[in-house]
């Protein structure tokens, strides 16, 4: 335990240790079962528990309601970009996207792929600091969907609620931020997070979809690219990616023992409020990237005097246990994820270096 450092990472990211410890334990052998996750066949009565537990889990922390499936998919959020359109655009037809950063531009650079992929609002003329108001957006009732990004990873900016999408389907990437809060999943008709930021390591992505988005999958699309497909076969038409659905089953059972998303959603915020208070107390010294509105309580993202001095800031806070702070590669800065794993004390020990710093360098 003592040799493990504070990890900021913004993904692949901290899990919870007692997780750890779980998966490590049982690695060899799962108990009566005498062979480990990482060999069993995916069509084992024991796999079928581990699949079912997991998607058990997912329902009962969020609510899921009757008419929706939960799938657990490959080829991360990035492979959703595609297959959301592919699946419930018409080929040529049209959806909305709403523009907050680099995670939703990715998304609708794969669409336009697809179909015209509209701009129902943008904040790239702000930096991406914020989400857009309801009133700014340019809502086409037409569209196949409105796709909006719930926590923008790099820019470190949160919609506080949904957007109101009328009658249109309302699709949501939540990969930075899933079950992280409470989450009103019938306002939504797919919901999608790769697990490797807050939900487990890398290799499943999970999605939520509504029977009717399932209905829309137009015939001879690639099997693995075909949500219908997936459905039918519980996600189990191929391998699944089988020891990643075991932990996402681990931090789900952990979740809810720690009381559920609510309770999750409060341990985040008193951690976030840490940190974005040592950043306004700090005289300009540390310049929050995002309006308070806005702030994300997953990935808190600030900017220093000169890219020098936070070059100089990364190094000392490695140096002293303190890992991942760099921000993405695309907009610099620095970035602190303080995702459900993250203890309370990382979040501490990184408020007393920023004042030692300030003290050091200021
Ligand atoms: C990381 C991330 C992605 C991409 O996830 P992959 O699983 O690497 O494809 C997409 N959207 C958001 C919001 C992310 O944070």
């Amino acid at each position: 335990m003592n040799e493990r450092i504070f990890n900021f990472s913004a993904g692949p990211a901290v899990l919870p240790v007692p997780v750890l410890e779980e998966a490590a334990r049982n690695l060899v052998s799962l108990p009566g079962v005498g062979m480990s996750v990482l060999e069993i066949s995916h069509r084992s009565k024991t796999f079928e528990e581990i699949i079912g537990t997991a998607e058990a889990n997912l329902r009962k922390l969020l609510g899921v309601p009757d008419g929706y499936h939960v799938l657990f998919l490959q080829g991360g959020a990035t492979m959703q970009f595609s297959m959301i359109p592919m699946n419930l655009m018409p080929k040529g037809g049209k959806a909305d996207y709403i523009n907050t950063g680099s995670w939703a531009k990715a998304a609708m650079k794969e669409a336009a792929k697809w179909g015209t992929a509209q701009s129902a609002g943008s904040t790239e003329k702000d930096n991406f600091n914020r989400v857009p108001l309801q009133s700014e957006l340019k809502l086409d009732p037409q569209a196949a969907y409105l796709h909006y990004t719930n926590n923008e990873t790099i820019g470190g900016v949160q919609w506080q609620q949904p957007p109101e999408a009328g009658s249109v389907p309302l699709v949501c990437d939540s990969s930075s931020d899933f079950l992280s809060r409470p989450m009103d999943v019938k306002r939504h008709a797919l919901i999608y997070a790769g697990a490797q930021k807050n939900v487990g390591p890398a290799g499943v992505v999970l999605v939520i979809i509504r029977d009717d988005m399932v209905a829309r999958t137009p015939a001879g699309l690639p099997v693995m690219l075909d949500y219908k497909v997936m459905v039918e076969n519980k996600s189990l038409y191929n391998t699944p990616p089988c020891f990643s659905i075991y932990m996402v089953g681990l931090v789900t059972k952990w979740l809810l023992e720690l009381g559920g998303l609510e309770a999750m959603q409060k341990k985040n915020a008193e951690k976030a409020k840490l940190l974005y208070d040592a950043i306004d107390a700090s005289g300009g010294y540390y310049r929050g990237h995002s309006t308070k509105d806005c702030r994300s309580p997953m990935n808190i993202t600030w900017r220093m005097g000169t890219e020098d001095l936070e070059k100089q800031f990364v190094k000392e806070a490695t140096a002293a246990r303190l890992d991942g702070l760099k921000g993405h590669r695309s907009v610099g800065g620095l970035r602190a994820s303080t995702y459900n794993a993250f203890p309370l004390e990382g979040v501490k020990a990184l408020v007393d270096f920023m004042k030692d710093f300030q003290k050091k360098h200021g």
